[in-house]
């Protein structure tokens, strides 16, 4: 028995109740969004989110057989508090998922969003998704800040391998912070958190813009705030901007997101 308060996400089986499948980017991103949104409107008490989906959700097979067909690819992070159909609010079949610590893009998994982009013809978008108070981005953090404690990965390459590939993130974090605040700014209380929130914002702002290139296809990013559990970006003014943004497309366009990134985090 549910009390009144509970809230619920139901996936329930209804073909003719599916949205019809996004035939472009931009629509993909739309669904995406509003997925989201309608994810972090369950904070309300008694909230309840119901999307239809078709047989292959239960493995079974539809009018079609029993075929994946994702309208979007996911690199996001492996951590619990993140599942990406949930955030997302889609349905199992609708996203190719590819999670691992960090959302770093290691061989195997831009191998997978390559074997997507060019195999499933259903794909229109591909998104980086990184996350507040990401664990391996707090270890790279401090790996940089206390390196005495980085000599422990010595003996665990493969964790290593994750963290090395979060440190150029953390160094154009730490170099926006600076460069915002001031040298000073490492001597601020705030400060790690603040690298910390930054740094997952440039590493998947990296991410989007290195995979963009390689998968010559239409990329997005952006953070899932884990107190607000919106998905979005740091807006002008110290605001927070909802939705998924197009991969910075040069260098400047990086460092005018991290600077935004930089003023709203201290
Ligand atoms: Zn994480």
């Amino acid at each position: 028995m549910l009390g009144a308060m509970s809230r619920q996400i139901t996936w329930y089986e209804d073909q003719a109740a599916l949205p019809p499948m996004p035939t472009d980017a931009d629509t993909a991103r739309v669904r995406l969004d509003a997925g989201n949104a309608a994810f972090a409107a369950l904070g309300a008490a008694g909230a309840e989110l119901r999307i239809p989906v078709g047989p292959e959700t239960f493995g079974l097979a539809g009018p079609d057989g029993l075929h994946q067909e994702p309208f979007a690819a996911v690199l996001g992070c492996s951590d619990a508090r993140v599942p990406v159909e949930l955030v997302l609010g889609q349905d199992t079949n609708d996203l190719f998922v590819v999670r691992v610590a960090g959302n770093v893009p290691g061989s195997d998994c831009v191998g997978s969003l390559h074997y997507a982009v060019e195999h499933l013809a259903s794909l229109q978008l591909v998104v980086v998704l990184g996350h507040s108070n990401c664990g391996a981005v707090s270890a790279a953090v401090d790996a940089m800040l206390q390196p005495r404690g980085y000599l422990e990965l010595v003996h665990d390459p493969a964790l290593r391998g994750v963290i090395d590939s979060l440190l150029a993130g953390v160094r154009m974090a730490d170099l926006a912070l600076r460069e915002i605040h001031g040298e000073r700014v490492q001597h601020h209380p705030g400060y790690r958190d603040a690298l910390v929130g930054v740094s997952a914002l440039a590493n998947a702002a990296v991410s989007a813009t290195v995979l963009a290139a390689d998968l010559n296809h239409e990329v997005v990013m952006g953070v899932y705030d884990l107190a607000t559990r919106t998905i979005g970006s740091p807006g002008a003014d110290d605001t927070w901007a909802p939705g998924l943004i197009e991969a910075p497309g040069d260098d400047d366009a990086l460092a005018e997101l991290l600077a935004r990134a930089a003023q709203a985090a201290i």
